[in-house]
């Protein structure tokens, strides 16, 4: 084990509020010289406000140990399709991310339509953009969630945008967010691991473990978050250990790591 992914809501926090272990872990982290990564799919927020969030709950980040669902796809698109005139359905702060990596964002004559959780959705912005992949132009998603988690319940997330798109449009965009390998890589990248010695730790299966399973990282279940124990029967992405949250994680990590 060289290296930690730690999945943010429902794993290190709870709302604003850091869950049983994390920061005990994080500094046994940095003390052994281990590297960790915050992986966040969450693109409602710029890496400035994750950034501050982690740091109000103590947990001192450092910028490069956030990658989000935004970097990523940054980091896709830069590479990918640097010339890209981008439509971006996604809140303020977030434009300022890509404009700030060198993204040519657009409000005309885009030829690409990037999805990310825009909690400042309009019927203006879902307009231009059903007409704009009505015409052809490429569609990118940050991530597939369906759901954000809230204190007071489930509140509707990209995936949920999606199926919207879909059913107007009859376009399904490239999803860069976990659980595509595409994350993985670049998360791999940065820390600067193979994907055998990385280990992914997460409270959602149909995220953190399917990416942990399809791109060939350790998995490993907390159930302080999304997850109940009993949905583990019968699901297609089965994690390589459970663990009650990071608190126990960080008691097995300290035993096989020795
Ligand atoms: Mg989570």
């Amino acid at each position: 084990m060289k290296a930690f992914l730690l999945d943010i809501d429902g794993t290190t926090l709870l709302g604003a509020d850091p869950l049983p272990g994390a920061q005990a872990f994080v500094t046994w982290l940095r003390a052994e010289g281990i590297p960790h990564l915050w992986m966040t799919n969450n693109t409602s927020r710029s890496r400035s406000a994750w950034l501050a969030r982690l740091e109000a709950a103590g947990l001192e980040p450092r910028p490069e140990e956030l990658y989000t669902s935004g970097d990523a796809t940054i980091e896709y698109l830069g590479a990918h399709h640097p010339e890209a005139r981008i439509y971006l359905v996604g809140p303020q702060e977030l434009r300022g991310d890509f404009e700030a990596a060198g993204l040519n964002v657009v409000e005309a004559e885009a030829d690409t339509v990037v999805l990310a959780y825009d909690v400042e959705l309009t019927y203006a912005k879902i307009r231009t953009a059903a007409l704009l992949l009505q015409e052809g132009a490429a569609f990118f998603a940050t991530h597939p969630d369906v759901t954000c988690p809230t204190p007071e319940g489930p509140i509707p997330d990209v995936g949920s945008f999606l199926a919207m798109f879909e059913l107007a449009c009859g376009r399904t965009p490239v999803v860069i967010g976990k659980p595509e390998a595409t994350m993985a890589a670049g998360a791999l990248a940065r820390l600067g691991v193979e994907a055998h010695e990385a280990v992914m730790v997460g409270d959602r299966l149909a995220t953190d473990l399917a990416m942990a399973r399809r791109a060939g990282l350790m998995g490993c279940l907390v159930l302080s978050g999304v997850t109940a124990q009993d949905e583990l029967f019968g699901a297609t992405a089965q994690p390589d250990h459970v663990f009650a949250d990071l608190a126990a994680v960080h008691d097995w990590a300290r035993t096989a790591v020795v």
